[in-house]
């Protein structure tokens, strides 16, 4: 990363002109994709509801689980944690691994429940501190899909939530694939995912951590970053 940053600051005291394009991930970064699912979960968890087919199933052995390591209900900083370990492919405890097997069933092919995320802390200022540094028609968004539906609705989310036009969203899994698309550009992701930075960087592209997601902490402290690049 310092390599990369050194070779760009060269290249500009050359006085070429590098357009700085910024990527902004949606959740955890502009979505507070964690407070709609952990709502979810518990409703589950703790509800009535019936369900068919493997969702049933897992459910059921989420409810029925006893074991010492049962944390209930699910907070933010448990499914925070969960995902580190996972993208670390740490060892998880049994009830880790179940809520992990179960954690996206709520969410899957559900239009309604991603549309209705709420906005991360932050996410204006976010938009509008990029802007300021890079200008607004340089921001794009950049986020990983689960499935048709969340990918319907999170066009549908950009265009109710920011002002960023639709032209300018990327709805990948594939994050690395993005800085080859932009050979001329110097590409910037700002994304709470270590997964999806290395991907990024290992394409040609800068990644900011977003940390703690979805905060305001994370919105100065990616913000300062972004100002030390440019
Ligand atoms: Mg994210």
């Amino acid at each position: 990363m310092k390599q990369l940053m050194e070779s760009w600051r060269n290249y500009m005291d050359q006085g070429s002109e590098v357009k700085t394009l910024v990527f902004l991930d949606m959740d955890g970064v502009l979505v507070d994709f964690s407070e709609g699912l952990v709502n979810a979960l518990n409703r589950d968890i703790s509800g009535d509801i019936e369900y068919r087919n493997s969702r049933a199933k897992k459910l059921k052995k989420v409810k029925e689980y006893k074991g010492s390591d049962r944390v209930f209900p699910i907070t933010k900083n448990f499914m925070a944690e969960l995902m580190i370990k996972k993208d670390a492919k740490e060892e998880m405890t049994n009830w880790e691994l179940l809520i992990k097997r179960y954690q996206f069933l709520p969410v899957v092919q559900n239009y309604d429940h991603w549309f209705n995320l709420p906005k991360a802390q932050g996410a204006d200022s976010l938009i509008e501190g990029v802007a300021s540094v890079v200008g607004f028609e340089n921001i794009y968004i950049l986020s990983a899909p689960v499935d048709q539906e969340s990918i319907r609705a999170k066009y549908d989310w950009i265009k109710e939530n920011t002002s960023i036009p639709s032209e300018r969203v990327i709805i990948r899994k594939d994050k690395g694939s993005v800085p080859p698309q932009f050979p001329d550009n110097r590409c910037v992701l700002i994304d709470d995912r270590a997964k999806y930075i290395s991907m990024f960087e290992s394409t040609g592209g800068i990644g900011i951590r977003h940390f703690p997601e979805s905060s305001s902490v994370a919105v100065d402290s990616s913000l300062m970053q972004l100002k030390e690049l440019v």
